[in-house]
């Protein structure tokens, strides 16, 4: 097995699929297609003959269930997703996939040698000792995320056609494009998928899977001014950049995402664009609850109306828009969905780790659509940067997870 998935992984990863921000059309980047073609061929080479890319690089293909006709009824059909796209961010072209036997000491990236991966910054990186870890030469990222996630997805596919003998439902494998650039999601028809349930392979280090993700709320605060030459300025110019110190302190500096972590909810202005007659500071807020992030809305509302009473001369005033929502809520409607995952995790011999996502994922787009659908880990770490990297022990046991989740719907539904 570990052959075929390292073979797979390497080859997929020299596949640039690097995805583009700002780009109506999905795909973003006709590029994608690369390796959506490749994965169809690959998928019909292992027997799945409806395996197609569609005009949008959505890859589906369907392993039949094998269990007699009354009996298949009851076992929901599941689907396994990866994304075919790299983080826009980071150039993944000419990808050069180094494997190094990780012996403790710091790994330092060939071609840049500034670059080093190293147990002071990751600590979990000592359970690793002995065990060989795929990287990069440091000129580029990696695209574990989430080469990785189709690599173990195609193989526990290979396994499973290969070993006749061991008992699934039916199986739906999909490969999305743009997640990087939070479209993907957009591009699939859930009813056509004709799916239950379903996981993304698209966490991180070995162990983990998330069934939550924030809630999202993004604005702006618009600081209105008065501009005059400053020479004959006097009691009339109203200097919008005055207000900005004001303003900016609102958002709690123990409350940002530089001073948060799991759990934590953050506020962050992200940008700032102004001059004398006007100033706009552009913001998001995140929380893993609803009614915290309504509690956010309130209270940035609240205090700009109290800066706004301090400066009657001119108008501040805000907008704010909710974007993705946390997938427990749907998943704690269907809380089977989450304990098998948790349960496949351990099957494997992991200690199982509950991780939030601090950011949005398609799973929650899809558990929205009406597809409840957790994130399980590749074995990946330092996703989106030059260090990133992945433990090929982390990889097998994804491979083991995915299996172990199919057995686990014909234990439970069967
Ligand atoms: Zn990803």
């Amino acid at each position: 097995m570990t052959t075929k998935l390292v073979e797979r992984f390497l080859k997929y990863v020299k596949i640039d699929t690097k995805s583009q921000e700002g780009v109506e059309t999905i795909p973003s980047t006709e590029k994608q297609f690369n390796l959506a073609n490749l994965l169809v061929e690959e998928l019909k080479a292992i027997g799945l003959e409806d395996a197609r890319v569609d005009e949008h690089c959505v890859v589906i293909a369907t392993l039949p269930s094998n269990i007699e006709e009354d009996i298949t009824s009851n076992i929901p059909t599941i689907c396994f997703n990866a994304h075919i796209d790299t983080a826009p961010a980071v150039s993944g072209k000419d990808v050069k996939p180094i494997i190094t036997k990780y012996t403790g000491d710091d790994i330092i990236l060939p071609r840049d040698t500034s670059l080093r991966i190293s147990v002071k910054e990751i600590p979990e990186l000592k359970d690793y000792i002995g065990t060989d870890l795929i990287h990069t030469d440091g000129t580029t990222l990696l695209g574990a995320d989430d080469k990785a996630g189709i690599a173990e997805i195609m193989t526990a596919i290979d396994e499973l056609v290969h070993t006749p003998e061991k008992k699934h439902g039916t199986i739906k494998v999909m490969f999305t494009p743009d997640e990087e650039v939070g479209k993907g999601a957009d591009a699939v028809d859930i009813e056509k998928l004709g799916a239950k349930y379903a996981y993304t392979i698209d966490g991180g280090s070995m162990g983990g899977y998330e069934t939550e993700c924030f809630n999202a709320a993004g604005g702006k605060i618009i600081i209105g001014g008065y501009g005059v030459h400053p020479g004959s300025a006097y009691g009339k110019m109203i200097n919008s950049l005055r207000i900005i110190p004001e303003v900016l302190s609102i958002f709690p500096n123990d409350q940002a995402p530089e001073t948060t972590q799991g759990f934590e909810s953050y506020y962050h202005p992200d940008a700032i664009s102004g001059q004398v007659d006007g100033t706009t500071i552009e913001f998001i807020l995140r929380n893993f609850e609803s009614q915290g992030l309504e509690d956010q809305i309130t209270y940035i509302k609240n205090e700009i109306a109290k800066i706004q009473k301090n400066h009657p001369e001119t108008t501040i005033s805000v907008e704010i828009a909710k974007s993705y929502r946390n997938m427990k809520e749907i998943l704690d409607l269907q809380p089977i969905v989450a304990q098998i995952a948790s349960e496949a995790i351990e099957r494997a011999g992991l200690e199982v780790r509950k991780d939030p996502i601090r950011g949005g994922t398609d799973g929650a787009r899809f558990s929205f659509m009406g597809l409840p659908t957790p994130n399980i880990f590749t074995g990946g770490f330092n996703y989106h940067s030059k260090k990133e990297f992945i433990s090929i022990l982390g990889m097998e046991k994804a491979v083991e997870t995915i299996l172990n989740i199919i057995d686990l719907y014909v234990e439970n539904f069967q």
